[in-house]
């Protein structure tokens, strides 16, 4: 027996191929609203037609990929920018030597390096005192607690 075979447009954009004999519903959506494109007469020619019609939207999709990860990047240099408690302490002791004293003009260029402009280092030494982790050591260092 000849089995036509039909090119389906689902109302999802989704294309897809079936029997015409049995019409199976979109394997995307689920949905049996598709409308038929084109009838063929092989399962080979089939595919190739499922293929040539899906092609711009798996396009388009792989683009809303590469943009989706794109805005997940530059979110996380936001995230960096903004600073969180945890970075900032990071950066302090980073900026701590070796005889233990943190410096301010270090701690300034070290959140300079990482590119934050918010906090300050006054800022962040401010905190630090508030929380009772650095202390003074003189007019230009803290020691940690
Ligand atoms: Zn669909």
């Amino acid at each position: 027996m000849d089995e036509v075979w039909i090119l389906v447009k689902c109302i999802c954009g989704n294309s897809f191929g079936s029997r015409k004999a049995s019409f199976s519903s979109c394997p995307r959506c689920g949905s049996s609203k598709g409308k038929t494109q084109r009838e063929l007469q092989s399962p080979e020619s089939l595919a190739e037609a499922v293929a040539a019609s899906n092609l711009p939207s798996q396009i388009s999709q792989e683009i809303e990929s590469r943009i989706a990860a794109e805005q997940s990047r530059r979110a996380t240099t936001r995230e960096k920018v903004r600073g969180g408690p945890e970075a900032i302490h990071r950066i302090m002791r980073q900026s701590t030597g070796s005889d233990g004293r943190l410096s301010i003009k270090k701690l300034s260029s070290e959140l300079e390096k990482e590119g934050y402009t918010e906090p300050s280092a006054e800022q962040a030494i401010g905190q630090a005192e508030m929380e009772g982790i650095l202390y003074r050591a003189d007019s230009e260092s803290w020691y940690w607690l």
